[in-house]
């Protein structure tokens, strides 16, 4: 199925070393996907080398760029199909990982494929926002991190209650990071968020991406988040 040389030379360029168990369990993960793809919309991105660079490298980046420790607690916001999350499970099987959705039907799809690969992670049918009033979620989080969910200040709401204090958010972002940073640079310091740092890289197909990586710096006020209709008209500025 995947091109496993072709997926290892690639997380190399990220300095991700990926064993024969970790290629074995992306190549279970691709198969499953575009098996499911064709009953279910799980990704427009299905052709196997693509997979490897959009979906996978593109998670991995996130080990490139940021240090998180063993045993580390991360949840991933708007898994969908489980990226970032469960790329960055192949290869840290030490880490805490939670993948929340607020579609089922894609969480249910993940228990499965990732049972294939006898690895686990806590799957949570909710929406971000619903999570981040409920204690069992909310400053539970060393790492959180998203891609292709919302816009910046929109994200930060999902996601900053969910992170512990000296806890790290993580925006995966496309070439236009620094515009949206600067319109969230409010809602980021309301929210509980500190020094804020972009950091640029480049997918093997050239492709731009930029990770947004927010210290969270003090506790979420307590008014935050908001329900889903006042993040959506009024989002924080
Ligand atoms: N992160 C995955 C990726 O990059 O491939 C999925 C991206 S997909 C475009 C967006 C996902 O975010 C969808 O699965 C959607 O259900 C989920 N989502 C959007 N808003 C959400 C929210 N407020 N809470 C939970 N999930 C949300």
């Amino acid at each position: 199925m995947i091109n496993k040389a072709f997926l290892k030379d690639c997380a190399e360029k990220f300095g991700v070393f990926l064993d024969d168990t970790a290629l074995e369990r992306f190549d279970i993960y691709a198969r499953r996907l575009i098996e499911k793809n064709l009953v279910m919309n799980l990704t427009a991105i299905t052709e196997p080398d693509e997979i490897v660079i959009k979906h996978f490298t593109d998670s991995l980046s996130v080990l490139s760029c940021v240090d998180i420790p063993a045993g580390a607690k991360i949840i991933d916001v708007g898994t969908g199909a489980g990226f970032p999350g469960v790329p960055l499970l192949f290869v840290r099987p030490d880490l805490n990982v939670t993948l929340l959705d607020g579609t089922g039907k894609k969480l249910a799809f993940i228990g499965e494929a990732l049972d294939e690969t006898g690895l686990r992670a806590e799957t949570v049918h909710l929406r971000a926002e619903e999570a981040g009033r409920k204690p069992e979620y909310r400053e539970r989080f060393d790492f959180a991190a998203a891609r292709a969910v919302a816009g910046l200040s929109e994200l930060a709401e999902y996601c900053l209650p969910l992170v512990k204090v000296g806890g790290t958010f993580v925006a995966m972002k496309s070439a236009r990071a620094d515009s949206e940073t600067g319109e969230a640079k409010n809602a980021v310091l309301t929210l509980g968020g500190g020094k804020t740092e972009i950091k640029r890289f480049f997918l093997p197909d050239n492709s731009e991406r930029s990770l947004v990586i927010i210290k969270k710096v003090s506790q979420t006020p307590t008014k935050y988040p908001r329900s889903s209709a006042n993040i959506a008209k009024r989002p924080l500025r």
